[in-house]
């Protein structure tokens, strides 16, 4: 166990309603020792449950049967997460709908995934088989953890890996109710364990854990650097989401009415908290005036309200920390020059004073280059940056280190084909925004990411290809 930093202390992690203050839970977090003690059980698990060797059909029984126990408990699971992170209930009702829809897709895939066979060359016949890593490491952030959780855990499980499942520190509720769940439909002890604490300590120790043996990781650019040298190091696959800054960009012959919709609802929807918010508003020159002053009146009308009040549209930040960041965050954007068209504040009074809230803020008047143009805020704040022809909207679309998303908004169906190929996006949205489905590979180009989840390709990332050749 050289790797790993001095045991850690046992303590509480405790989780606090972002917009209410109050406390919601609390779990335990995961010593080192401990964390030594689950790997072992995991690899014991791995080795003689009988998971990895089940019949595919038999291992989509299980997953399909987690799917069910998430269905049973949906509004308790949203509601939970709702106080965890402050999200909208209605936004996490979907994320509930969305872990649901994962495992029962990945029940099928393990039934239906094809794998490569070379005919006879009359001495031999190959053919590939997908084996598991054994032992993987799932880590996820605070601010989809149900989802982002389902989408590592049912391919990992559907590949017959044991994982452990790292929630992020400010959203540890929501793994343990996966697991409980998870064993409960069947899934055998210790397939799925969570590990629980700070990432910097015991997340860090659980990837340079040598018994783990395959790292999926979501989260920030920063975290993903440190993840992957560490992978490095032990010659282990990592996959890593990681964040964005997608340009969402709206040309003069555009549906101006559509565009202006989505784009509100593309950066101010969770807050601001998803990495695939269109962060910057590229706005076609000659419009640019008239549909940034749209974009501004309807983000004034939004409705920053309590997540499970009615009507809410933008709720709390996940944590107070964290709006310090977006906090300073604008503050800096002040100093670089931005002109503040809405929000920039936090807002006071009534519920306001007990919660995370920051008001919807759009800013302009930024060299593309600034550092709020090119930063990830991960909350309310958009950009807006004009363009004048294609080739400077690529340029400045192109100009940030991150490739996650982008979205397009324009009649001409050439014009959008030539701009979502020139853009440098994992995933292009062309008149319509963060449409996101099982079966479509997602993620990033350049530092948003290595790897793609969902789809074939997510459970792809969580097997190991073995080619076998039978002589004749
Ligand atoms: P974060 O990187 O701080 O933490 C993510 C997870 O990693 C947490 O569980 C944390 O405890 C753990 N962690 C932190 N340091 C670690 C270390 N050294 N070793 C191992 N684990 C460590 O990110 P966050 O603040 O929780 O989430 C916000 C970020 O996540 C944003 O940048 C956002 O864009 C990104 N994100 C990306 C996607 C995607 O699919 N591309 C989805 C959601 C969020």
């Amino acid at each position: 166990m050289d790797a790993l930093p001095p045991a850690l202390q046992g303590e509480d992690l405790i989780s606090t309603n972002p917009a209410t203050g109050e406390v919601v839970g609390k779990v335990q977090v995961t010593t080192t020792d401990e964390l030594d003690a689950m790997v072992g059980r995991a690899w014991h698990a791995y080795h003689n449950s009988g998971w990895k060797s089940l019949l595919p059909h038999r291992r989509a029984l299980v997953l399909n049967a987690i799917a069910d126990g998430i269905a049973a408990e949906k509004e308790a699971l949203a509601t939970l997460q709702m106080k965890d992170n402050g999200k909208p209930l209605a936004e996490c009702r979907g994320m509930v709908e969305s872990a649901i829809g994962t495992f029962r897709y990945y029940a099928g895939v393990c039934e239906t995934i094809e794998t490569n066979v070379t005919p006879s060359r009359g001495e031999y016949v190959s053919f590939t088989v997908l084996e598991p890593f054994g032992v993987v490491a799932a880590i996820t952030p605070w601010n989809s953890p149900i989802m982002n959780d389902a989408t590592k855990v049912a391919p990992a499980l559907a590949a017959g890996n044991a994982v452990l499942l790292k929630p992020s520190e400010d959203s540890p509720l929501l793994g343990p109710e996966l697991a409980r769940i998870a064993l409960k439909a069947g899934l055998p002890a210790d397939m799925l364990q969570v590990v629980q604490g700070k990432g910097a300590d015991i997340g860090a120790a659980l990837v340079a854990h040598p018994g783990v043996r395959m790292v999926s990781f979501t989260g920030g650019t920063t975290t993903g650097r440190a993840i992957g040298r560490t992978c490095g190091d032990k010659l282990i696959p990592v996959a890593l989401e990681l964040g964005g800054k997608s340009p969402h960009v709206v040309f003069a012959d555009a549906n101006i009415e559509h565009a202006v919709a989505a784009v509100v609802a593309g950066i101010f929807g969770s807050a601001g908290q998803s990495c695939v918010a269109g962060s910057r508003v590229m706005i076609e020159e000659s419009i640019y005036d008239e549909v940034l002053a749209q974009i501004v009146a309807r983000a004034k009308t939004l409705k920053v309200l309590p997540p499970d009040a009615a009507g809410v549209e933008v709720g709390p930040l996940a944590s107070f920390h964290h709006r310090d960041r977006v906090v300073a965050f604008v503050n800096r954007a002040r100093q670089e020059g931005g002109r503040i068209l809405c929000g920039g504040e936090v807002p006071t009074g009534g519920d306001y004073d007990r919660g995370a809230y920051y008001l919807p803020t759009i800013i302009d008047g930024l060299a593309y280059d600034s550092l709020t143009c090119q930063e990830e805020a991960f909350g309310p704040v958009l950009v807006a940056i004009p363009f004048k022809d294609e080739a400077e909207l690529i340029e400045k679309g192109n100009g940030t280190a991150f490739g996650l998303a982008c979205g397009i908004w324009t009649e001409s169906f050439k014009k959008a084909w030539r701009i979502g190929r020139a853009l440098e996006a994992g995933s292009v949205w062309i008149n319509t925004y963060k449409q996101s489905v099982t079966t479509t590979p997602f993620g990033g180009f350049k530092n948003s990411g290595i790897g793609r989840e969902k789809g074939i390709d997510g459970l792809r990332l969580y097997a190991q290809v073995k080619s076998m050749y039978f002589g004749l």
